[in-house]
């Protein structure tokens, strides 16, 4: 039988509010343990918490630019369980009225445009973090739990089962990470958990519209984990079927080192949480002067941009696409181009060297060690004919390790591109000299030798010559021989 995949995203992220959303505790990541806490985030009898402004004005940008509706009146209540790196035994969420609801995204998968519901988007409190003594579980025998985290704000963002492969949930979450940079409401680090997935899965005879048993498989904290979870989770699951089995309802985790699900526990009811009214905290009014406020101050999302780039500069739009789903890159280019240099050139650029040595170093564009400025600076000497494109790859491999500028670095390595005619002249003489064999060849029609030749031309002069006069110059010593 063939099944349709079913896919619903719930993303958690940590908003870079100075303080947390209850307290004014710091929320700066990778403080000493246990340092950024007071009564109220420890959960201490007697304290009341005090929500955080920021948090709400957040909260409605992210509404805004994922076309939810802001309810004017929402609330926030307490989901009650136990576990130790939750002090006070509930974390402080919303629930039935979250502060917004029926949004969408559109996202492209393979050339086509999908619409992706968002059901709502409520404000909570982050848990702290158990620091175990193995590394795994199972293999601890003790742990220490760290209450930093503890009241970081968070938004969850829950999507409807709009989805149907890896590929659509990655590029769903893609563009939500996209968007929550480009709004600056999080710094959205995967690998230092600001930004992370949760996904429920489940599949159903192809054609029909009852949803099936879902698994939610939670601990996918990378693009790559996103992909390869559904993957491997979608398989698990038609396996199941396809033998006559029955998927269960549960709560799955993702190993990334081993590539494979394990089941944590059966899905809990909604009730097991005895959700109630926070009756420490006002219900949240949000005035619709201040909603109108914040979406005309709403700054230019990824989309908008993508047609400027195509527009201002001329980028196709698989370069647009590509440019912009980093805000960072993208600010790059415009910097580029303010240095006077080609966008497409520096569009190549980004993709090309900059990009693959940034993932060889496991670094972002934000860290990258060749400034806008310098890059804009190799491309003009490109343009002058002062290096050829293939030594500025060199170049560009020096000023990554040696953060010099490109001019410096090809005066102090000689790299200046040979233009001079007779310079050239004298090695192609050289060559067509020392390999009678390819010259015989190509005058008896194959024009194959004369990639040889150029090779030879270019190895002899260390890649200096200017390859397009090497290959007219070769042509004229050739027929004139
Ligand atoms: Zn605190």
């Amino acid at each position: 039988m063939d099944y349709e995949i079913v896919i619903g995203l719930e993303i958690h992220t940590e908003l870079k509010t100075k303080s947390k959303i209850f307290c004014g505790c710091s929320t700066k990541f990778g403080s000493p343990q246990n340092t950024n806490v007071c009564p109220v985030c420890l959960g201490l009898p007697g304290v009341l918490p005090v929500l955080n402004e920021k948090v709400v004005e957040y909260a409605v940008r992210v509404g805004l630019a994922l076309n939810c509706e802001i309810l004017p009146f929402s609330k926030f209540d307490r989901k009650n369980y136990y576990y130790p790196d939750l002090p006070k035994n509930f974390q402080t969420t919303q629930y039935d009225l979250p502060i917004c609801v029926n949004g969408h995204l559109d996202i492209e998968v393979d050339g086509k445009t999908k619409r992706i519901g968002i059901t709502r988007i409520h404000m909570e409190e982050d848990a702290g973090k158990l620091v175990h003594s193995g590394a795994t579980i199972t293999s601890s025998d003790s742990a220490l739990v760290d209450y930093n985290r503890t009241g970081v704000p968070l938004l969850e963002i829950v999507s409807e089962p709009d989805m149907s492969s890896a590929e659509e949930a990655r590029a769903y979450l893609e563009k939500i990470k996209a968007i929550l940079e480009y709004l600056d409401v999080s710094d959205c680090k995967m690998e230092e958990g600001s930004l992370r997935c949760d996904a429920n899965i489940s599949l159903r005879p192809q054609g029909t519209t009852k949803l099936g048993t879902k698994a939610e498989m939670k601990n996918l904290n990378s693009f790559r984990s996103v992909q390869r979870g559904i993957e491997y989770e979608t398989a698990r699951q038609e396996e199941v079927l396809e033998d006559g089995g029955k998927v269960v309802q549960e709560t799955r985790t993702w190993d990334e080192g081993k590539g494979i699900s394990l089941s944590m526990r059966t899905k809990e009811q909604a009730n097991d949480y005895r959700y109630l009214p926070e009756p420490d905290l006002v219900p949240v009014i949000v005035d619709p002067e201040k909603v109108a406020e914040i979406r005309a101050n709403l700054p230019e999302l990824p989309e908008a941009r993508k047609q400027r780039l195509m527009a201002d500069y001329g980028l196709s739009t698989y370069d647009a696409a590509v440019i912009t789903v980093s805000k960072a890159m993208a600010d790059y280019l415009d910097e580029s181009v303010a240095c006077q240099a080609d966008a497409k050139l520096v569009a190549n650029w980004l993709m090309g060297e900059v990009s693959k040595h940034l993932n060889n170093d496991s670094i972002t564009i934000g860290q990258c060690p060749v400034a806008p400025k310098q890059l804009a600076e190799l491309i003009a000497l490109i343009d002058k004919g002062t290096i050829s494109n293939k030594i500025a790859k060199t170049v560009f491999e020096e000023m990554w390790t040696s953060r010099k500028d490109a001019e410096v670095i090809v005066k102090e390595k000689g790299l200046v591109q040979i233009s001079d005619s007779s310079e050239i002249i004298a090695i192609v003489d050289g060559v067509i000299a020392a390999n009678p064999q390819s010259v015989a060849d190509f005058k008896a029609g194959k024009e194959k030798a004369i990639g040889f030749l150029v090779g030879q031309t270019m190895k002899q002069s260390k890649g200096k010559a200017n390859p397009d006069m090497v290959n007219s110059l070769l042509r004229e010593r050739l027929q004139g021989n």
